[in-house]
């Protein structure tokens, strides 16, 4: 029996049960793959299964508001990934008859649609014998071929790319791309790995080397920067002032309270007043501190001072947000915030005392 055959049984029979796999139809791994990318499966499952009830097809994704895609996306991260797959929903509807198309070239036209995800879609929904390759691929594959070549050149994603294509292509193209990424998921584990139950002990290099974790080779990770950032929760008749960030920024088209990266030397109470200033034309005074919130990014850190804030003048005017909103606590949950927001929201809605 082949290694790649070994390898689907194991699929088969280990397989986890995930909504798109019991019904593999193009639009549902197309937005499964979305949420799957730097997000663990646990975590996408019912955010999926709320996507799909809202926007059941290609169409309605196309014709809702972005505000509304964005709002079920919240707390999942990674936002361009919703605004990708909303404006891909409208090239779809419009360009191809609302059907998704199923050559993986023609699948990376789309926006939010790299290598990656083209192949899986391209396998998993349409049978195409496309390898999958990203981390979990990449982990597996170095082991099992004893492979040195640092996997964060591109070369060496090419050199296993083509070296998959044959094993891909011997076999039911979706079990193998699935198989492989269920194994790095479940048993080729970056620290961990259960050699023991794993269908291609018997071929690997790495077990039978010992050189399991020294693979794969990839380049040491940089610092993680930090920043600090203070917000105000700005009041003004029962209703707090929130700014839309621009859609071409991070975490564009979501809601946040104003604010901005504290500066050498200042107060972080200072650096409320001087951000909403700038971003909003309000001059304020702080009230109290409210809270303090710490979050991580993919490739930074932030440490969030939140302030309690009256207005004391000045101009509305939204300087750096797209658009600029006063509501009250009843209708602030409609919006889509950041999660380091969604916290000071949490915190707001039980300090009683702010509603007066
Ligand atoms: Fe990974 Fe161990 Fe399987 Fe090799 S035998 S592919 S190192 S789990």
């Amino acid at each position: 029996m082949t290694w790649e055959s070994r390898l689907i049984d194991w699929f088969k029979a280990n397989q986890r049960v995930m909504p798109w796999r019991s019904n593999p139809q193009p639009y549902y791994v197309w937005v499964s793959e979305m949420m799957l990318q730097q997000t663990q499966v646990d975590t996408v499952i019912p955010y999926f299964n709320r996507f799909i009830t809202r926007f059941p097809t290609v169409k309605s994704l196309a014709e809702a508001p972005l505000d509304d895609v964005l709002k079920l996306w919240e707390g999942l991260g990674y936002y361009s990934r919703a605004r990708n797959l909303h404006k891909a929903a409208g090239i779809v509807v419009q360009g191809h008859k609302s059907i998704l198309p199923s050559d993986y070239d023609e699948l990376q036209t789309l926006p939010g649609l790299g290598p990656y995800c083209a192949a899986a879609i391209t396998s998993i929904a349409f049978g195409h014998p496309v390898p999958v390759v990203d981390g979990n691929v990449l982990r597996v594959f170095t082991r099992f071929w004893g492979i040195f070549e640092n996997i964060t050149k591109q070369t060496t994603r090419k050199m296993l790319f083509n070296r998959l294509i044959s094993s891909v292509e011997s076999v039911d193209p979706s079990d193998f791309n699935q198989g492989i990424m269920e194994l790095g998921a479940l048993v080729c584990t970056p620290r961990n790995p259960t050699c023991d139950s794993c269908p291609l002990q018997s071929d690997c290099v790495a077990y039978a080397t010992g050189h399991i974790l020294k693979l794969p080779v990839k380049d040491k990770a940089k610092p993680v920067p930090h920043y600090n950032i203070s917000v105000g929760v700005v009041w003004l008749n029962n209703k707090v002032l929130i700014g839309k960030r621009k859609e071409d920024q991070m975490l564009g088209g979501l809601w946040e309270f104003p604010g901005g990266k504290h500066e050498e030397g200042e107060e972080f109470s200072d650096t409320c007043v001087r951000e909403i200033k700038e971003e909003t034309g309000l001059a304020i005074e702080i009230e109290k501190q409210y809270c303090i919130v710490k979050h991580a990014y993919s490739h930074f850190k932030i440490t969030l001072h939140a302030f309690k804030c009256q207005v004391l003048g000045g101009e509305l005017e939204a300087k750096s947000a797209s658009e600029l909103k006063w509501v009250s606590l009843d209708d602030v949950d409609t919006y889509a915030f950041p999660k380091a927001n969604k916290v000071v929201l949490e915190h707001l809605s039980k300090d009683s005392t702010l509603l007066f």
